[in-house]
């Protein structure tokens, strides 16, 4: 039987931050504040943790309905070290 679940996963789109090259601007949290936020410790950009890949604070699953938002932060980073990948 067609498992809907598996099948979502699979085309599930994957966000990366290379958070070493992040110089803590803010300007991916201003866009898109439910996904990206500013870790504690270190001021870099994190996912949220609902988000995260097995409790990777750089990688996450993006949500249908947060795509939008994400892609803007990604055009948006100066340094351009967010990443969209299929
Ligand atoms: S927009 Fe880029 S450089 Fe700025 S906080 Fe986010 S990840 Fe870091």
């Amino acid at each position: 039987m067609f498992n809907t679940l598996e099948y979502e996963h699979d085309f599930m789109v994957t966000c990366e931050i290379e958070r070493l090259d992040c110089t803590s601007c803010g300007t991916c949290w201003d866009s898109c504040p439910d996904f990206f936020e500013q870790n504690p410790d270190d001021s870099l950009s994190q996912i949220n943790e609902k988000f995260r890949i097995e409790g990777n604070i750089g990688q996450g699953d993006v949500p249908a309905d947060l795509e939008d938002c994400i892609k803007e932060a990604v055009d948006v980073c100066p340094v351009q070290i967010i990443h969209l990948i299929d």
